[in-house]
């Protein structure tokens, strides 16, 4: 039998599959099975893509596989990253690394242990006054009592002396470690009835969970519902119709550390039926949980982006919750999107997709089948959203939105105040002469840290310390600019807060992953007080008393030239007006802005997301932006400016996609030491157009990465 090997490298130009013969005792090898094979003079691994009768190689050229590895996938995973290598431009083995079990290539695997057993005889021994010693007798005691027992525990060479004479059973037997579950909190194992809402947003989603479908076919619906409307308890519903049909379920979540609570509510409602698969683990918990799923001992997953690619047997059903989140985009090679990965996955199995959000994408909109939840649970009313115009203020927060942080300081409330920039101020210059701090590798601005003293860039992580005095004219008067969470944070605290007013802040530099957890449960648990950070504190949270929300620069997400600017700054003053007014007062949500006209701020200020949709679909199809065309954006980076440029250049001769127009080269700032161009190709046609950049650079990419040229590919960029 002939294997044909995908072998797992990362150079484009080693492209596969390459046979390998199987030995007498390799049988078992099926496509998903992972190898370990001589390749090149080296050893690596590799995933069987197809077996075959014969092979075009001459008998005597073929080897043989090594060894078989333990933590094969399943063959329909590798279907799914052959489609994902082309539809992202990149290659088989870099999407098959995707899917493999976590921690595959360094060798983790499952844990096993000797455990310890009674024998009939051992039993016999006890009742019978048998020659024993006291610790002999203390270890059958308490097999006897407690059942099979970890070796180790007891002592392995005295029950080695035991098994010897027959009292003891010594087994090897798999050992998972297991992720601690969530404190269940307010999290309830019994499902609430559902209001009326809900049940008509739900019986499409069970009617097509019941439907029976053939692969190639599947129903997408977007839940398109305000915060707090009840979405978690719709798709555990989902779920629940998902296990009883006897298939398994994959939810996607945005960020687990931020948002446990959602993963808490799966884990009550179905305990061990439920693995999670997220970073936060140890790579031999990550293991097991995937051997979990794989085995089909586990059938719901619930993770991150990556949980896509759970190895569930029989998929019925993905969910992806707050689905406008950009997280769900992966920044490595290949830049796949788990929204779409879902999709073609559910569609592989006759599956149902179901996406949630407050604020939906406007191609989900216009692609799927639209149901709506549009009051909150508790029948609270969204909060009042006042536009605060920023032209002509100096100072970062509005005196109105000083009054009524001071207002709540006296009535004792919560408050949450988003600036999506972290540091001190943006941009430091010298009053002398105007010369701006830039990072050495990057040409953008070095951002103060006050705390750590020092200026960092945000980009490459370069730090040094506070400048003293101009490095061009020796002025020692250095001016900074702009404001960050963290000089809101410290004028905050001068001005209002105590011990009965606490300030909290929560950015990236404020905690590490686990600690912001912390943040937020210090926040959620006290009686009044104020968060301030960036994007991260508008995420999922339900804070019940949170009654004012600040956004303070508005405008800083609108700057960002890309066509989506609208789109995420709706969401942002969206979502952060669903943190607030959840309790007994009511919400009221203070937009900072230099440009109150603009749309998005006034279809969020309006709670209005069909209008900001139905806009936003006019102007993307008068413009040709997605969803009405597919962008394709290639990036071409070196040391020298002029050798990135002239492969664009060449890169754009070579594409010539059908209808497509190839935009570029346009030069962008220069990243960790290296120079970019960029090509952004703009197609009706998705497919021929993919096809066409994709050859292009499989044609030019490995000559030019020779000359230190790399490439990259971000189709459907964010
Ligand atoms: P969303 O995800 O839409 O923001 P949630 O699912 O978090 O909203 O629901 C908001 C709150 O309402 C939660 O505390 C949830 O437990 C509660 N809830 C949801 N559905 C019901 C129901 N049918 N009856 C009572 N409480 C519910
Ligand atoms: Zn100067
Ligand atoms: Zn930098």
């Amino acid at each position: 039998m002939i294997a044909r090997v995908q072998p797992l490298t990362r150079t484009r130009a080693v492209r596969g599959p390459f046979d390998y013969r199987l030995a007498p005792g390799q049988a078992e090898v099926g496509v998903g099975s992972l190898l370990r094979i001589p390749f090149g003079g080296r050893r690596t691994l590799g995933v069987v893509v197809e077996l075959a009768e014969r092979s075009a190689v001459a008998p005597e050229r073929l080897v043989e596989p090594e060894a078989v590895m333990s933590a094969d996938i399943p063959a329909e995973l590798v279907a799914l990253a052959n489609w994902m290598a082309q539809e992202y431009c990149s290659t088989p083995a870099r999407a098959l690394g995707l899917v493999l079990a976590p921690g595959a290539t360094v060798g983790i695997g499952a844990r096993r242990v000797l455990v310890a057993e009674l024998t009939q005889e051992g039993s016999a021994a006890l009742s019978s006054g048998a020659r024993l010693n006291e610790r002999q007798r203390t270890t059958l005691e308490r097999l006897s009592r407690e059942g099979a027992t970890v070796a180790a525990e007891l002592g392995t060479p005295g029950l080695r002396r035991l098994q010897a004479r027959g009292l003891v059973a010594l087994r090897s037997q798999t050992r998972r470690r297991r992720p601690v579950r969530h404190a269940v909190g307010s999290a309830s194992a019994t499902a609430p009835p559902l209001t009326a809402d809900q049940q008509r947003a739900l019986v499409p989603v069970l009617e097509a969970l019941a439907a029976e479908r053939g692969p190639g076919t599947s129903s997408g619906f977007l839940l398109d519902g305000v915060t707090g409307s009840g979405k978690t308890e719709i798709y555990l519903r989902a779920v629940q119709a998902t296990l009883a049909a006897g298939r398994s379920a994959i939810v996607l979540v945005p960020e687990i550390a931020l948002t446990p609570q959602a993963l808490s509510r799966f884990e009550a409602r179905f305990g061990e039926v439920v693995a999670v698969i997220h970073s936060a683990l140890g790579q031999g918990q990550r293991y097991d949980e995937w051997a979990r799923l794989r085995s089909g001992e586990a059938r719901v997953c619930v993770g991150p982006r990556s949980a896509v690619f759970a190895p569930v047997s029989d998929l019925g059903l993905i969910v992806v919750d707050e689905e406008h989140e950009s997280s769900y985009k992966h920044e490595g090679d290949p830049r796949y999107d788990a929204r779409s990965v879902a999709e073609r996955r559910t569609r592989d199995h006759g599956a149902v997709l179901l996406l949630g959000s407050a604020t939906p994408r406007p191609e989900s909109a216009l692609s799927m089948t639209r149901l709506t939840l549009r009051r909150r649970i508790d029948h609270r009313p969204m909060p009042v959203v006042e536009v605060l115009d920023m032209r002509g203020h100096h100072h970062p927060l509005h005196p109105q939105s000083a009054l009524a942080l001071a207002d709540l300081r006296r009535s004792g409330g919560k408050a949450i105040v988003l600036l999506n920039r972290r540091g001190w101020s943006n941009f430091l210059s010298c009053h002398a002469c105007g010369h701006v701090w830039v990072c050495p590798n990057c040409d953008v601005a070095l951002v103060l840290h006050r705390s750590g003293s020092l200026v960092a860039c945000h980009h490459c992580g370069h730090r040094e310390p506070v400048p003293g005095r101009c490095g061009v004219c020796a002025s020692v008067s250095v001016a900074r600019h702009g404001a960050g969470t963290e000089r809101i944070e410290h004028e905050l605290r001068e001005a209002l807060g105590d011990a009965r007013f606490p300030i909290f802040r929560l950015d990236a530099d404020s905690a590490a992953l686990s600690d912001r957890a912390g943040t937020l449960q210090r926040f959620g648990a006290t009686r009044a007080g104020v968060l301030v950070g960036t994007q991260m504190v508008a995420k999922g949270h339900d804070f019940p008393d949170v009654s004012l929300g600040i956004v303070v620069d508005a405008d800083q997400t609108l700057r960002f030239p890309d066509f989506r600017a609208e789109e995420r700054t709706f969401a942002l003053v969206t979502q952060l007006a669903g943190r607030t007014g959840r309790g007994e007062r009511s919400g009221r949500v203070l937009v900072q802005t230099q440009a109150p006209q603009a749309r998005s701020i006034s279809f969020a200020s309006r709670h209005d997301s069909d209008g900001f949709i139905a806009d936003e679909l006019t102007r993307r199809r008068a413009l040709s932006y997605p969803p009405f065309a597919s962008l394709i954006r290639v990036v071409c980076s070196a040391a020298e400016e002029a050798l990135a440029r002239s492969t664009a250049t060449a890169l754009q001769a070579e594409i010539a996609p059908p209808g497509a127009a190839v935009l570029g080269p346009a030069p962008l700032f220069r990243l960790r030491g290296r120079a970019r161009s960029q090509l952004v190709v703009k197609a009706i046609d998705r497919a021929a157009a993919i096809r066409a950049v994709g050859e292009a650079v499989d044609r030019i990419a490995p000559p030019a990465a020779k000359r230190g040229v790399s490439v990259s590919v971000d189709v459907d960029p964010q």
